[in-house]
């Protein structure tokens, strides 16, 4: 005999995923995920799975820092393990110029606070010794800004995401390194977006220690994996100095599971969690999909795709205040004004899933995460042109079509 459950088997529509993230997952890296066996974590192709993964995450990243693994979980995970080493009374100064380097902020106050400075606002503490440095939306961090900030404070942390997704902005990762490393500040970056859609090597960023991303975006592998994270051995030796109260996001203590154990690579790993063969399996097919395509082919595609669906949306009266390669932020046309949320939800009522600006001001976001080819951006700017007008907006539709064909057309020509 069995019971009958109050809720039939939840179905969950296919829908275009054209947001910020999560990006769609590769029919290869699902079947992967499906068709690994049940072995346990200890289980010797799980473990060399892990080695393996760790050895292309060091490729992908561009890096010989012995702790590059995954975190299990999402890009928070990775951040939390990342900003794990600032401890009460660390001095601090995070750049922030979105909703996704807010929280950045949150996280850096919560661990910098002291005792009592988090019991006197546990939710949203303010510590004294963390600057936050607000960067107008829709505008990057600079160089000069950053260079200004650590002159006259001297941190012996600073922090900020490469690519701030809240506000589709990219921010001057190569001004934040020189910066930190001017004033012996260590470098800790939110590099959620940007890693596996721009053509970047960590080691290129000397003042930069930490770097943590997530499994959902650039690298495209959604069924809750590993995020990504790296950390140099400076980091590494500011950590054993003051340790960290956290097990569970240990960066020395989780990199044992992966091989990495007292700074050097061993041949397997040893318990730290239990590790999913599922989710080895996805991730380990994700980064070899990264490899085979190559992050410099993949990053020279989205600024490609980006381009035709810019002017597509330039040519309906929108106005781009982004400067991403995944993610197109604009505002409606004058007439449409005020009327973004209503017009997301729209979309996304067809299962066409845009986003708004998760802070304000509210602006409307539409992201290309591993929707990179023609056909798909047609479809994209097609929803989105056939959207304008059900919500009485007016175009030249004849100016879209001839921005669409103009980009497109212009490539192939020149092939
Ligand atoms: C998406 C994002 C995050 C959060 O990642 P999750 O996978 O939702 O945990 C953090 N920072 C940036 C810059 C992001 O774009």
């Amino acid at each position: 005999m069995t019971n009958t459950v109050p809720f039939p088997q939840l179905e969950i529509p296919q829908t275009i995923a054209a947001g910020p993230g999560p990006g769609n997952t590769d029919a290869r890296v699902l079947s992967r995920f499906a068709g690994a066996g049940l072995a346990d974590h200890m289980h010797p192709d799980v473990l060399r799975g892990m080695v393996e993964c760790k050895e292309m995450l060091r490729e992908v990243m561009g890096t010989k820092n012995t702790y590059t693994f995954g975190v299990a979980g999402t890009g928070w995970s990775g951040l939390d393990m990342m900003f794990s080493a600032v401890m009460p009374g660390d001095k601090v100064v995070m750049f922030v110029n979105g909703t996704f380097s807010g929280i950045d902020g949150l996280t850096v106050r919560m661990r910098a606070a002291t005792a009592e400075e988090l019991a006197a606002n546990p939710l949203d503490p303010k510590p004294a010794s963390v600057v936050i440095v607000d960067v107008p939306h829709g505008t990057s961090v600079t160089e000069e800004i950053v260079e200004a900030a650590l002159a006259e404070h001297k941190p012996k942390w600073a922090a900020m995401a490469h690519w701030e997704t809240g506000s589709g902005r990219v921010n001057d990762i190569e001004g934040f390194s020189k910066a930190c490393e001017r004033h012996g500040a260590m470098g800790l970056v939110d590099a959620v977006s940007s890693l596996g859609v721009g053509d970047f090597k960590i080691d290129d960023y000397a003042g930069v220690h930490g770097w943590a991303s997530c499994p959902q975006k650039g690298i495209c592998c959604l069924p809750l994996t590993y995020a990504p994270v790296s950390f140099s051995d400076t980091y590494i030796e500011a950590l054993m100095a003051t340790g960290t109260r956290t097990f569970c996001h240990h960066p020395i203590l989780e990199a044992r599971h992966w091989g990495i154990i007292d700074g050097k690579d061993v041949e397997k790993g040893t318990y730290h969690r239990t590790h999913s063969a599922y989710a080895v399996a996805a991730f380990h097919e994700a980064l070899r999909i990264c490899l085979q395509q190559t992050v410099a082919q993949r990053a020279s595609d989205y600024i490609f795709h980006e381009g035709a669906l810019r002017a597509a949306v330039e040519a309906m009266g929108c106005e781009v205040t982004s400067n991403m390669p995944s993610l197109v932020v604009l505002n409606l046309p004058g007439a449409l004004a005020g009327r973004e949320m209503e017009l997301v939800q729209h979309c996304r009522a067809q299962n066409f899933g845009i986003w708004p600006t998760l802070s304000e001001p509210v602006q409307v976001r539409i992201g290309i995460l591993n929707l990179l080819n023609e056909a798909t951006i047609t479809d994209i700017v097609t929803r989105f042109c056939a959207a304008l007008r059900e919500l009485g907006g007016e175009f030249d539709q004849e100016a879209v079509d001839t921005a669409l064909r103009g980009h497109y057309g212009a490539a192939m020509a020149a092939e």
